[in-house]
């Protein structure tokens, strides 16, 4: 467990931390369920102006961009040396739980303070940024705030729909942001040395190996698919099983594939989100069926490996259930793999603070997917109570949350004292 080292500039006032926690995961939605405060909603804007009120009283020079990015700033010795950026979200999913997101976002904020209270100064300057709608919106657009900075939000991303046929513009600006002024968010590269996010693990590894602290090598990139699956309606009384075309049971079966195919890789994962059929009726031979899902995985060739190897089941299935398959891949996001000079630096900050520290994979996309387009990008990870997350059961023990800001500050020292 954590060892009682101090880093230079002190230690995390997790009492003050806990009482902040309490304040803003209890922002949230009267009419969903969990701990729903998702971005651009009533309480995701009381959030953000908390969150900024927070940075000015810890003597941030405080303001919300043009996307909703809460950012304070707090100067350093070097003028125009370029900024450590440190941060994370405060949104999330509807019916999610306290801390993702919100432990990088108070850990951050509570960095700038001990820097203060023991009267440290950096050469460079600490940008702290609470990034506006990380966990995306019914438009479909995810990592909202980040996407803006890096210039990556592009015109085409803020005309996306929702069901109803409201643009992610229209819900930016419904929420009192300007969309039109988007370009005014966007941060110069060559103004950020690195990006370093605090984030709780949402995965079971840390535990499993009883580590304190994980230094991330890699975001999961992310391959999702859609299946429309042909068979034929006929009577499900009259029709004999060896001739059926039964839509149904070749996507029932495709699920399966689904999971073995997950299953096949070294850091492999796949899921399925839905299955949706147009019959009505129990007495009916489906004659349709849609399957939608995703693969995971760290490395670009076992996304391309799945993505084969998927297809290669399906045409079996087909035959099997003489039935006929369309498979559609939606967009390929590539792994992002972090900073190894930034992570590396992360790494010694934990090992110096005496953290059990031990190098992991991401499953779930962070801020940092956008953010490394721009700058080195490394992120710390927490451990996350029996590897849940997502859920109103999301737990992370406070000395955990305590050590994740100290190795993040003592991370901060070490890339200021970097040339
Ligand atoms: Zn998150």
């Amino acid at each position: 467990m954590s060892a009682e080292t101090a880093g230079r500039a002190g230690r995390a006032e997790i009492d003050r931390i806990e009482s902040e926690w309490e304040h803003l995961a209890s922002l949230v939605s009267s009419s969903l369920p969990g701990w729903s405060r998702t971005g651009f909603s009533e309480e995701d804007r009381a959030a953000r102006d908390w969150v900024l009120q927070r940075m000015r009283d810890a003597g941030l020079d405080a303001r919300q961009d043009a996307a909703g990015n809460v950012i304070g700033y707090l100067e350093g010795e070097v003028p125009g040396a370029p900024d450590i950026v440190i941060g994370s979200h405060s949104d999330t999913v509807p019916g999610g739980g306290r801390f993702d997101g919100i432990v990088g976002v108070l850990g951050a904020i509570e960095v700038a303070r001990m820097l203060r209270r023991s009267g440290t100064r950096l050469r460079r300057g600490l940008r702290v940024v609470d990034f506006a709608n990380e966990e995306g919106n019914p438009q479909g657009v995810k990592l909202v705030g980040s996407r803006a900075v890096a210039g990556s939000l592009d015109a085409a991303a803020l005309a996306s729909r929702d069901a109803e046929g409201t643009t992610l513009a229209a819900l930016m600006a419904g929420a009192g942001h300007r969309p039109e002024e988007l370009a005014s968010a966007r941060w110069r590269a060559s103004d950020i040395a690195a990006y370093l996010e605090l984030h709780i693990e949402q995965g079971p590894q840390l535990e499993a190996q009883k580590a304190d602290i994980g230094i991330v090598t890699s975001i999961c990139g992310i391959t999702t698919f859609s299946l429309e699956v042909r068979g034929r309606r006929d009577h499900a009384g009259t029709m004999p099983m060896d001739v059926r075309q039964d839509a149904m049971c070749c996507a029932a079966d495709a699920v399966l594939a689904v999971r073995r195919v997950g299953s096949s890789g070294t850091a492999t994962v796949g899921t399925v989100g839905q299955l949706t059929t147009p019959s009505p009726l129990t007495n009916t031979i489906s004659e349709a069926a849609t399957v939608t899902g995703e693969f995971r995985s760290p490395e670009r060739a076992e996304l391309e490996t799945m993505q084969t190897a998927f297809a290669r089941e399906l045409a079996e299935l087909d035959g099997i259930h003489r039935t006929s398959s369309a498979l559609a891949w939606g967009h390929l996001d590539a792994p992002t793999p972090m900073d190894q000079h930034l992570s590396g630096l992360a790494l010694a900050a934990s090992l110096e603070l005496g953290q059990e520290t031990v190098q992991l994979y991401s499953g779930a996309t962070h801020d940092g997917v956008a953010i490394a387009e721009l700058a080195p990008s490394a992120m710390i990870f927490i451990p996350s109570r029996d590897g849940r997350s997502h859920c109103p059961e999301e737990w992370s023990d406070f000395a955990d949350v305590a050590t994740g800001i100290e190795v993040l500050l003592e991370t901060v020292l070490r890339v200021d004292a970097a040339p």
